[in-house]
């Protein structure tokens, strides 16, 4: 991989955990009564003027029941659109949602982003060996035969990548969801793309996924779930959004001078990724860079 390749996927890294040489978030309050919607980055931010995902509809239904299915009312929109659309194509599967954001948005443990109302977890589409849709059994990992073990059954399920791939699709075609980013692990990604290019999908919709897919590392290794980012768009920018990660070709007027103006050096990239968990926990913050860099580099 070269240099060029090698940065950008040091930067796909920082862009997961919404890391970026910008100033702190802004927060909503009398003095700054223009911010609203999601506000900030992925990591360090707040949400106002959130939709929750209704608890069920057409294709798709809560992993959980709780609070967590908040998020910027278009991408809540968008996700509802894309299960709809898989579940049209090839009925009888539905899309388990993971956590997006709570309400007013903040730290959701145990995630570092899903702050501000741009992140949600797309559980795997999974089907019995003979190809029968199952519910969501949870968070079980798809191994490179495209397999994945049930503990609570007792059974092995195979990825249904027909129905990820068109939710996949669904979403980067969207111009409201505006993806970002697809962080799923390499053998999802593998599995995914290697059917997408075998039914011969256009090569800008290819060339679409296989940019925002990525494993991130660290990160979570995202063998069991999709994790989707959307992008600032410009109205949300002016509320207060502060866009990070790369611009991307599909997204339209993704306000690409913020966006670069966001990238931070390497240093800064290298010093961002060594850091704790949890930001706020300065303590830790002396931690050597080369570590988490060596990490980044581990992620070919
Ligand atoms: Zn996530």
């Amino acid at each position: 991989m070269g240099v060029d390749a090698e940065r950008a996927r040091t930067l796909a890294l920082a862009a997961f955990f919404g890391l970026a040489a910008a100033s702190c978030a802004r927060a909503p309050s009398p003095l700054a009564p223009n911010l609203h919607g999601p506000i900030g980055m992925p990591h360090r931010g707040v949400l106002t003027d959130a939709d929750a995902l209704p608890r069920t509809g057409p294709g798709f239904t809560w992993l959980r029941d709780d609070e967590r299915h908040y998020a910027a009312p278009r991408f809540v929109r968008a996700i509802a659109r894309a299960a709809e659309s898989v579940a049209a194509a090839r009925p009888g599967a539905v899309l388990a949602v993971g956590d997006l954001s709570v309400k007013s948005g903040g730290r959701l443990m145990p995630h570092l982003s899903h702050r501000t109302g741009r992140d949600a977890d797309l559980l795997l589409y999974m089907t019995t060996l003979d190809g029968a849709p199952v519910p969501s059994p949870g968070f079980i990992h798809v191994q490179e035969d495209g397999l994945a073990w049930d503990e609570a059954h007792h059974r092995f399920l195979r990825f249904d990548v027909e129905r990820e791939w068109l939710l996949v699709k669904a979403l980067l075609t969207d111009d409201d969801a505006r993806i970002q980013w697809v962080f799923a692990s390499r053998t999802v990604e593998a599995i995914v793309l290697e059917w997408a290019q075998a039914r011969g999908e256009s090569g800008d919709v290819m060339l679409r996924a296989q940019e925002a897919m990525l494993q991130p590392v660290p990160g979570g290794v995202h063998d069991d779930h999709v994790h989707i980012r959307t992008q600032c768009s410009p109205e949300e920018v002016a509320a207060g959004c502060e866009p990070t990660g790369p611009a991307r070709s599909w997204i339209a007027a993704s306000a690409p001078a913020l966006d670069h103006a966001a990238t931070p050096s390497d240093e800064e990239l290298a010093l961002e990724l060594s850091r704790p968990l949890e930001p706020e926990a300065t303590a830790a913050r002396a931690a050597p860079a080369a570590p988490a860099a060596a990490q980044a580099g581990g992620t070919q």
